[in-house]
């Protein structure tokens, strides 16, 4: 795609990517097919095609996004279904990125929208916050439906229908900083943090420890890590989300300067994706750039992790029907494809894998909370294609596919390693009815 950017416009880092990015696109239209907005809307300014088309249009111009570029932005789902799709190889992902941050800094929001934001951007990083948040939302959640009745509150009513009913109890090893190995260490890693997922679901967390300390591996997770910052950089709040890769570097990187790592393991593949993506959000910070660089090239799904090294022998019975559903951050984001669903075929599970397994189950960080609507819709077909494969048990890897698929089914919905974990020796996950599932 031609461009014309002045050069003045090209001397800013960020536009020379967006340039780079668009210039790769030939215009064919291929990854409209595959982007479930398009899917679901049909409209072009909802494809990726579209998306490009806008965003092109609006920093050629340097022209303060409209409402019109708002809306589109805000509905892409950052699924980056259309990377994988598109044959010319466009970085779509960089060019998204750099419109939110735009968006955010030039488009006033209305003023409901703005609260919403900043209220998501304040409390989901913080484990504390989300806490006290999650019990309010206990006590409000019967209101929901009169949220849903004024228009602006909509994303209230799915914050508190997306809620858990009562709160996880806290992880006896939260502040844990180190987990020594079972006999002999075969590596060394480091543990993310992270924020939402050990509030709403701590044993997933917990059974990635017990799994890979019985493979031998130490476990650090250094103090001064946290949030990742995914959730902010996909609402465009770059300096909240730079403030929370930069934290993580540090805390990383005086392992890696110490004892050495041999991975950095990370249990929530959205925010694996973010973290691989460190060395280029940190590329222009000469303090952070070689040691972001370094630090995502460390960066590993947990599948990814102990698919290089063997499982410990299953001792449950085999051929329980567990439909895989791909999270879009690990199949898209990070090219994970193959690993989770042969980590669990090698512990035993018979692997189910439901139809329209590319398109996003709706979820997106917080796109369910701020686009509940078109989530909800996304929420149905994922769950009907899922309930399709007749499966006993729905795993993923990511702890907001978890939510909102868990949210549209009866299912259980657990984490993959959890399921290797329980399949090698660790206990049956809660969500799992052992009379249901006799193992
Ligand atoms: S598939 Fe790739 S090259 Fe074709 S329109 Fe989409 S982004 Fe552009
Ligand atoms: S990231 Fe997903 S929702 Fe956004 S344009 Fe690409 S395919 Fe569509």
């Amino acid at each position: 795609m031609q461009t014309n950017f002045s050069l003045a416009q090209l001397a800013d880092p960020q536009t020379a990517r967006s340039e780079q990015v668009l210039r790769a696109c030939v215009h064919c239209g291929f990854c409209t097919a595959t982007c479930p907005t398009y899917v679901l809307l049909g409209d072009e300014l909802d494809s990726p095609r579209g998306r490009i088309y806008l965003i092109k249009d609006m920093l050629e111009n340097d022209r303060p996004a409209t409402a019109e570029v708002a809306k589109h932005v805000d509905r892409c789902l950052s699924c980056l279904s259309c990377m994988s799709t598109c044959p010319s190889g466009v970085h779509y992902m960089h060019l998204i990125d750099h419109a939110r941050d735009h968006v955010e800094k030039t488009y006033h929001r209305p003023l409901m929208d703005k609260l919403t934001r900043a209220l998501l951007a304040r409390v989901l990083p913080s484990r504390r916050l989300f806490r006290l948040a999650i019990s309010g939302a206990m006590l409000a959640r019967p209101f929901a439906g009169l949220f849903d009745a004024v228009p602006g509150l909509k994303p209230i009513a799915a914050m508190l229908r997306l809620a858990p009913a009562r709160p996880a109890s806290r992880s006896a090893s939260e502040d844990v900083r180190r987990f020594a190995p079972q006999g002999v260490r075969r590596a060394r890693v480091a543990l993310l943090d992270g924020c939402a997922q050990p509030v709403l679901r701590p044993e997933i967390d917990e059974a990635a420890i017990r799994l890979m300390t019985r493979m031998g591996v130490e476990i650090v997770r250094p103090a001064g890590g946290g949030c990742c910052g995914s959730l902010t950089h996909h609402m465009g709040k770059e300096d909240l989300a730079l403030a929370n890769a930069r934290a993580n570097v540090d805390a990383w990187w005086r392992e890696i300067e110490g004892e050495g790592l041999d991975a950095i393991i990370v249990t929530t593949s959205g925010c694996g994706t973010t973290i691989k993506d460190y060395g280029h959000m940190l590329r222009t910070d000469p303090a952070y750039a070689e040691r972001a660089a370094k630090v995502s090239a460390l960066a590993k799904d947990v599948s990814e992790f102990l698919s290089e090294h063997e499982l410990p022998t299953p001792v449950i019975p085999a051929g329980i029907r567990v439909a895989y559903h791909s999270a879009c951050s690990l199949q898209h984001g990070q090219k994970v494809r193959v690993a989770p669903k042969a980590l669990l075929a090698k512990a035993g599970f018979t692997v189910l894998e439901p139809a329209e397994g590319h398109l996003c189950c709706g979820s997106a960080g917080t796109y369910n909370i701020l686009q509940p609507e078109i989530a909800a819709k996304l929420r149905e077909r994922k769950v009907a294609n899922i309930e399709r494969t007749l499966p006993q048990i729905v795993a993923a890897g990511n702890i907001g596919c978890m939510t909102q698929i868990g949210g549209g089914t009866a299912l259980p919905v657990v984490h993959t390693v959890e399921l290797l974990d329980w399949a090698t020796g660790g206990p049956r996950p809660a969500q799992i009815d052992a009379l249901r599932i006799a193992a």
